[in-house]
């Protein structure tokens, strides 16, 4: 037996479920290796082993995955919450996150999941028995919620469920089903969820190799970038964050440098958040100033971005206006918001509003 293969407990194997997107590669002399290919860290493995994200690994000569139905943590959100705000505005979605992440940002919020791995306490982190997801239709159901998302901490790595979800949902239900990801995919697993996502939240963190070395120890933040133009020509519904983080992605340059990326490579009318950071795990700057927010906010909407939003930032405004006429389309308050259209347009000036995605009016 190879001595890796005892570091996977019982009830690790119990849970482990058959693995999409690897090579395998020939045997060599010190066992099998495979290498998986859901995002481009594309980790070597070997028996017994996990990969970076912690929750894939190789079982008896297999890719597995050992989360599949496991959420750690499952709510019904406001979807202005993830954010999203010009996708079924004032809607209600089932949440899910798991354990585990494909980064390792140093301020990330949602740390107690996402850097806990499977293979340690992190296993009890999660529902004992899996969710089959036409039981989250029924959460749904019972909770008022017309969509699903996966959210939390970063979904391409439990892609296994999250596909079977989806094409759960699209052949069963009219619910709409979103991502909220760091946009850290591999080109095959990227393809395939697009044909079963109707909205792609997308990170776009940092445009700068020495930065994502830092917070993701990669140094090839042009993946990310390739996942966020592929999108923005795909047809799926796309909205970008990008949190400001104290002396790290926050200096002039470096926003001037992803606004002009993003001017380049996505609509001008795609929504594009701008949110604060607050000190979180070991990270322990100074939350954001507000006068950086403005200042991107502001060097976003001289490269064209019509809608333009700050979060995390009480008192923000986050109303949707027609970016021709000024008049109020959405208003917000907190996570509430309250639609003043019934269709793509502006109600003043006919503005057509392409990247405005409103839910069907049931009479
Ligand atoms: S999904 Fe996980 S195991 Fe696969 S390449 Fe990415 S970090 Fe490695």
């Amino acid at each position: 037996m190879d001595p890796g293969h005892a570091m996977f407990s019982e009830t690790l194997k119990a849970a482990a479920r058959p693995a999409k997107y690897f090579v395998k590669p020939e045997p060599d002399d010190l066992g099998v290796k495979i290498r998986c290919r859901l995002c481009p860290r594309e980790c070597v493995i070997r028996e017994g082993e996990m990969g970076y994200c912690g929750v894939r690994g190789v079982l008896d000569g297999e890719l597995v995955t050992f989360i599949w139905g496991r959420p750690s943590s499952i709510a019904v959100d406001p979807v202005e919450k993830k954010p999203l705000y010009h996708f079924h505005p004032g809607s209600l979605v089932l949440s899910l996150g798991t354990i585990g992440c494909n980064f390792r940002c140093k301020h990330c919020q949602n740390w107690t999941i996402s850097m806990a791995d499977a293979d340690s306490a992190g296993f009890r982190l999660l529902e004992s028995e899996p969710i089959e997801p036409s039981a989250l239709v029924e959460i749904c159901r019972r909770h008022g919620a017309t969509g699903v998302s996966f959210t939390y901490n970063e979904p391409t790595i439990w892609m296994e469920y999250v596909l079977d979800t989806f094409h759960y949902f699209r052949e069963h239900t009219d619910y709409y089903t979103c991502l909220v990801t760091n946009a850290f995919i591999s080109p095959e697993p990227l393809e395939d969820v697009l044909q079963v996502t109707d909205a792609y939240r997308a990170d776009l963190k940092t445009i700068r190799p020495e930065n994502l070395v830092k917070m993701a120890e990669y140094n090839h933040p042009e993946k990310v970038l390739e996942t966020i133009a592929r999108v923005a020509k795909s047809g799926v519904h796309l909205e970008v964050v990008t949190n400001i983080v104290t002396n790290w992605n926050d200096s002039e340059e470096e926003i001037r440098e992803m606004a002009e990326w993003m001017a380049d490579n996505v609509p001008l009318d795609t929504p594009w958040h701008f949110t604060r950071y607050f000190p979180h795990n070991e990270y322990r700057e100074d939350a954001t100033p507000v006068a950086t927010l403005r200042f991107a906010e502001r060097i976003a909407r001289e490269r064209g971005f019509k809608f333009v939003y700050l979060g995390n930032l009480p008192g923000a405004d986050g109303d949707t206006t027609c970016p021709k006429c000024g008049q109020t389309l959405i208003s917000r308050a907190g996570y509430s918001a309250h639609i003043l259209v019934d269709e793509p347009r502006c109600p003043a000036c006919g503005e057509p509003l392409r990247s405005l995605v409103l839910p069907e009016r049931k009479n």
